[in-house]
């Protein structure tokens, strides 16, 4: 799961093979509901390459999407670089290759302000051959969050090679069966065979009460869970605080069921310049972490060097925003204003509108204009339905919003500041 493997080349979209099937189809739904067809034949349509591999990246720097690859890519990065300190002992997200950048560049200390969201599966209402159910994974310094966990999630985790380590927030936006059931295999699994000290599962009061049958009166049955399981009601507002970024949460209509969306928003920071410390003498190490921490330092000579002198000026952090399923976009503007990066649903074409409305999703359209009205850098449409090809979803969302992308089940991409 590299996104700065220096001097390898991610493979191209473009040229992939398309697979085209026919015939019928039946759209299930397991709570969430999109309109079953099993009457119409089913257009050609391409599905996803057969060569997709896994953990394709993408680089959503400058308000483009550009795929990681080479040194140019790692010098921007490294670029936006801040220098903070570090007390966490966890084992690094990022590959070698920028933990080498970090010691080069002072050693220690070092992380990249971004989020990094894997999507496990990117299907509506039930899993296609390519698709699996909604789950993705949001990643920020040592933490995890798994948001939504439709069936099926658990062997998505290990497929994407993520593991279950650090696994122990789960956001869910919805109680819908194909956003919560999956949770249950999890419950089974970390039962017998994986451990984790702690399972907190954050929702509004509606989908915990399903999930709280689910897991308490199906998969415990009166037994005891194998770690601490909290059940965490939310409301809207800020839920989750690290020292470096936030969770809030805000309503979301999908009908009727006390959905919500999720804020991450990192805090606003003054990155640490490393040529004004080379030009001021600043050696790495622990003096470079005392400026940071708002110290002035002596150096050997005596000269002394305040934290003024090596930090640039306060920038704000990276937003991303999620959204599960939707059924309207009004109230949506004002949570997604400014985001670096909008993930919502996808459901329906226009074509199908009538369809959207009745059952509370959004159209590729609806979605674009929601991108667009709210100012965002960067749009990631999912939860597609099965019987639109990816391609006819861009062609309705690319003329409203250009920076717009279609997730695929182990797609990886970061968000990071600009410039
Ligand atoms: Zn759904
Ligand atoms: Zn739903």
């Amino acid at each position: 799961m590299s996104i700065l493997r220096s001097g390898e080349m991610l493979p191209s979209r473009e040229g992939r093979g398309a697979v085209l099937f026919r015939g019928e189809e039946r759209t299930g739904c397991s709570g969430c509901l999109e309109e079953p067809r099993p009457d119409r034949e089913v257009r050609g349509r391409s599905l996803l390459p057969v060569e997709r591999p896994l953990g394709r990246s993408e680089d959503l720097t400058e308000g483009r999407f550009e795929r990681v690859m080479g040194m140019q890519t790692l010098d921007k990065i490294i670029a936006q670089m801040v220098y903070r300190p570090s007390t966490l002992s966890y084992p690094p997200l990022l590959p070698k290759a920028e933990g080498e950048v970090a010691c080069s560049a002072g050693g220690g200390g070092i992380i990249l302000p971004m989020f990094e969201i894997v999507f496990l599966g990117t299907s509506a209402s039930a899993p296609s051959a390519k698709r699996g159910l909604s789950s993705q994974i949001v990643k920020h310094d040592e933490f995890r969050f798994l948001i939504d966990c439709g069936e099926g999630t658990q062997r998505q985790i290990l497929q994407s090679g993520i593991g279950f380590k650090n696994l122990n927030h789960i956001l869910v936006t919805h109680g819908h069966l194909d956003h919560i059931l999956g949770l249950a295999g999890l419950l089974s699994t970390f039962m017998r065979w994986e451990t984790i000290d702690e399972m907190n599962i954050y929702s509004g009061r509606w989908a915990l009460d399903r999930i709280h049958d689910l897991l308490y009166g199906v998969v415990l049955r009166g037994g005891q869970a194998p770690m601490t399981l909290n059940l965490h009601e939310v409301k809207p507002g800020v839920f989750f605080e690290s020292d470096n970024f936030s969770i809030s949460a805000f309503p979301v209509f999908h009908r009727g069921s006390d959905s919500l969306g999720f804020r991450f928003e990192e805090r606003s920071r003054r990155p640490f310049l490393p040529e004004k410390a080379e030009e001021l003498g600043v050696p790495p190490g622990p003096v470079r972490r005392d400026l940071v921490e708002g110290k002035t330092i002596q150096l050997e000579d005596g000269r002394k060097v305040h934290p003024e002198d090596v930090l640039g000026p306060l920038k704000p952090g990276v937003c991303l925003v999620h959204i599960g399923d939707a059924g309207r976009t009004e109230d949506l503007i004002a949570p997604c204003q400014g985001a670096d990066a909008l993930v919502i649903e996808s459901t329906y074409l226009e074509e199908e509108a009538e369809m959207a409305r009745k059952f509370s999703h959004l159209t590729a359209k609806m979605a674009a204009e929601l991108a667009a009205q709210a100012g965002v850098r960067q749009l990631i449409l999912t939860h597609l339905s099965r019987r639109y090809r990816e391609k006819d979803v861009l062609a309705e969302a690319q003329p409203i919003f250009p920076n717009v992308r279609v997730a695929r089940d182990f797609d990886v991409f970061s968000i990071k500041q600009e410039g």
